[in-house]
């Protein structure tokens, strides 16, 4: 499984940075974002280290069909209940920070901080 020991959301999966988090398998890993837009904002992650969707191939189709279908009930076990955002930023033009694949959930009651 590949690993970036320079990667914060590598060293998130590790336990070498501490994290909120939310759900946990052998392969996807959820936790609150540090920095959240909205009242429950939630990052879900691979647990291998995948830069982008830039580096997404179709083998990777289960685990980001697994990581999209699995939203909808993290948001309604958060307390949201009146819609929400899926975003994942990609790369620098997309406004990409953390080079690890991510899918950002934000939502709650508006108003948001951002978005
Ligand atoms: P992006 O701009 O799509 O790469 O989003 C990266 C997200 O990671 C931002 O929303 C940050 O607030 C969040 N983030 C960065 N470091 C951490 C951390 N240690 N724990 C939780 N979220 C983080």
């Amino acid at each position: 499984m590949s690993h970036d020991p320079n990667c914060i959301f590598c060293k998130i999966v590790d336990g070498k940075i501490p994290s909120r988090k939310v759900y946990e398998d052998e392969e996807i890993l959820v936790f609150h974002d540090i920095a959240p837009w909205a009242p429950v904002h939630l990052l879900l992650i691979p647990k291998h280290h995948v830069p982008s969707m830039v580096e997404v191939t179709p083998s990777d189709a289960p685990l980001l069909g697994r990581m999209m279908t699995m939203i909808p009930e993290l948001m309604l076990a958060s307390g949201v209940t009146n819609g929400y955002r899926i975003m994942v930023n990609t790369g620098q033009d997309g406004g990409q920070e953390v080079a690890h694949l991510h899918l950002h959930a934000i939502g709650g009651p508006r108003p948001w901080a951002k978005g």
